[in-house]
This record gives structure tokens, C-alpha cells and sequence, in this order.
């Protein structure tokens, strides 16, 4: 089998809502959810379609660098490879774009990681849960997410999500410790009996976060995310021994060579994993395994993904039986989408797709109408 041709396609999704996070809105409302679409179609027929959905203010990528970096660098590798060597495709994208710190433009290779799962377990007749060859939940429970400026308005925000059936909050902090308490302290109260954390997103300093860290503990807090910058490995090691709160890395958990070498230093004892964040589905089951193996916390989370990204993701943490709240946002916050179906629901649990593939019926009217062009 040999893929024969690459499409790639920005699109622009309509948003009901912003996140705001440390660093100030992810997206604005006219910017909207920008992705890149990729299209594989295999000398067989069969289609795979993947996408990269990068948040400018959560990390270094953007709408257009995704674009110019598949166009350009990822593209003309994919096409004549066989799709079924899903390690040699990761090896020729890090020749050509070299890791570092981070999986090397992850949600970009991202992008062509997921057509290709897509592609193959559709070739195969079976969805992507049974690739993967875990079968640990058949559901994921969703959260909500909090990012609101002060207790009034978080108040609204959490009665929303307990009025559409949530039954779990993460609360975006990482601004003044002492604010973000007393707004913890708000959502803990509205939300009673509920699953309630913070995510910093690296906001913090490190006195700051121990602050925030004393006063999120007091208040019955069990996880923070993210507190402080993640090339801070002393200061996460600190942390660990500062709290009996779970500490779990997100934005310094993006690859393996740096969670490994926080293993080495006993900095990390929870990982958030995202499909986008760490270049697909083949690092995203390194990671779990790794996870799992070393007994941390898993956590599974997103970039405010749309369906593909969303459903890819609801097969790799129901796989692991990931059963903290994911905060999979897509459709919290995005209008419409390109789909030409709703992704399976119970409640606010996401159900893993049955179909082949990772289980997005795609609109390609839809697309047309959300395509854009970038300069
Ligand atoms: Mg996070």
C-alpha cells in the first residue's frame, strides 16, 4: 500500500466562546479555531484525513507555520511512503524538522500522524481504539473548563457546565495566587461533589505557585497543572516535595527525552497528554506507556480540539481507561464544525467511535464553505 496524494487545507471553525489563559486569550472570537486539514488518499482509494490544531498562546505554533511546514517540509516525504510505517514516517518528519525540547512542531506532524492512523485503520475495517490494541473504557467523561476573571463570573460559568450535566471543572489560574484561590474557592462551592482543578499553564513564579499550591490545598484541591514554566525542573521537583497535591506536566510534558529526563531528576509523577501537543497518536501511546509503567497520573486533555482531533483523542485515553476528566473543550467552545455527524455521546461522556478510522464523517461542502486562505 503506497499513499498517493496529500491535501492540505486551512479551514477556519466559527467559536461561541474564548479561553483565556496566563498569557491572554488562546484565540479571539474573529480569529475563530484555525486548523489545518491534511487529506491522504492511498493507491487503494481509501482516504485518511488528519488535522493541526495549534493554540499561538499555549505554544510556539501557529495556523500558518502548520500550513508552510506541511506544505512545504511534510508533504512531499508522505507521499509514495507506506502508510503502515508509522515509526520510518516519524523518523523522515524529525530528518526533516529536528526535535528538541518538543517533539520538533509537533502539532504540525500531528496532523500527518492522524490521516495516516485514519487512513490505515480504515484500509483495515477496524476503528482506532483496536490499532492501538487496548481496550481499557469504551467512554471518556468530559470537563469543563473555567477561565473567568473573578468569583461572580466564575459562579455563571460553572453553573452553566452543572446545567449542561458536567460534573467536573478545571479552572484556568496562573494570574495572582490570591485571586485565583478565592476563584477556586467559588467553583468548589458552586460545584459541589464535583471533580474541580486548576491549570496554570506555566503562569506562575515558583513563590507564587507554592503560595497558590498551600491555598488550592486547603481548600481540598487533589491536582494542579502546569504551575510553573516547564524549563523550571527544580522548581517542579520542589513542588512535589512542597504538596500532597498531584502536580501533573503539561506544556513540560510534550515529548519523551524531556519527561525522561524529569524521571532522572524525580520531577514529574503526572502527565497530561494531548494528541496535538505531542505529534499524534505513536507518541501518544509512548507517553501513556510510559505513564502507565511509571505509575504517574494520566491525564488526558487537548487545544480546544475539533472532531478529528477530539475522537483520535477519545480512542488513545479510552484505551489507557484514562478515568480523570478529559478537557477536551472543542465543543464547549466551537459554533460548527466540518463534520457531517456528531461524534457519539452519552451525557457528557464522549463514546469511542465504532466506525473505521478514527471515526469522523467528513462534510466536504462544509469545508469548502469554512476554507480559508492564508498570506
Ligand atoms: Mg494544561
Amino acid at each position: 500500500m503506497q499513499i498517493n496524494s496529500i491535501e492540505v487545507i486551512p479551514v477556519r471553525l466559527p467559536l461561541k466562546s474564548v479561553v483565556t489563559l496566563s498569557r491572554g486569550v488562546s484565540r479571539t472570537i474573529e480569529e475563530g479555531k484555525q486548523i489545518i486539514l491534511v487529506k491522504l488518499t492511498a493507491d487503494d482509494g481509501t482516504v485518511g484525513w488528519g488535522e493541526a490544531g495549534p493554540s499561538r498562546r499555549w505554544s510556539a505554533e501557529t495556523t500558518h507555520s502548520c500550513y508552510t511546514t506541511i506544505k512545504h517540509y511534510l508533504a512531499p516525504i508522505v507521499v509514495g511512503r507506506d502508510p503502515f510505517d508509522i515509526a520510518g514516517l516519524h523518523e523522515a518528519m524529525n530528518t526533516e524538522l529536528a526535535p528538541g525540547l518538543d517533539p520538533g512542531q509537533p502539532v504540525a506532524k500531528a496532523a500527518i500522524d492522524l490521516a495516516v492512523h485514519d487512513l490505515i485503520c480504515k484500509h483495515l475495517g477496524i476503528n482506532l481504539q483496536s490499532w492501538i490494541g487496548a481496550k481499557g473504557a469504551d467512554r471518556i467523561e468530559l470537563s469543563y473548563l473555567v477561565s473567568a476573571p473573578g468569583p461572580d463570573e466564575i459562579s455563571k460559568v460553572v453553573q452553566a457546565g452543572l446545567d449542561q450535566g458536567f460534573r467536573s471543572f478545571k479552572v484556568k489560574v496562573g494570574h495572582d495566587p490570591d485571586g485565583d484561590i478565592a476563584n477556586m474557592r467559588t467553583a468548589m462551592e458552586v460545584a459541589r461533589d464535583c471533580v474541580v482543578w486548576p491549570d496554570a499553564n506555566q503562569g506562575y513564579t515558583l513563590d507564587q505557585a507554592l503560595r497558590a499550591a498551600r491555598g488550592f490545598e486547603a481548600l481540598g484541591v487533589e491536582l494542579f497543572e502546569q504551575p510553573i514554566p516547564m524549563t523550571d525542573i527544580y522548581g517542579m521537583k520542589k513542588m512535589l516535595s512542597a504538596t500532597s497535591m498531584n502536580i501533573s506536566l503539561d506544556e513540560a510534558a510534550m515529548g519523551l527525552p524531556f519527561v525522561i529526563e524529569l524521571i532522572r531528576r524525580e520531577a514529574v509523577e503526572g502527565l497530561v497528554i494531548k494528541v496535538n501537543k505531542v505529534g499524534g497518536i505513536y507518541y501518544g501511546r509512548q507517553l501513556c506507556d510510559l505513564a502507565h509503567n511509571a505509575g504517574f497520573k494520566l491525564i488526558g486533555s487537548g487545544l480546544m480540539d475539533a472532531p478529528i482531533g477530539f475522537a483520535a483523542s477519545v480512542h488513545l485515553f479510552a484505551a489507557y481507561g484514562i478515568d480523570f476528566p478529559a478537557d477536551l473543550n472543542g465543543p464547549q467552545h466551537i459554533a460548527e464544525d466540518y463534520s457531517a455527524k456528531p461524534l457519539p455521546m452519552e451525557g457528557q461522556f464522549a463514546l469511542v467511535p465504532d466506525e473505521p478510522g478514527i471515526g469522523v464523517t467528513m462534510d466536504e461542502d462544509k469545508i469548502a464553505r469554512f476554507a480559508i486562505a492564508l498570506d
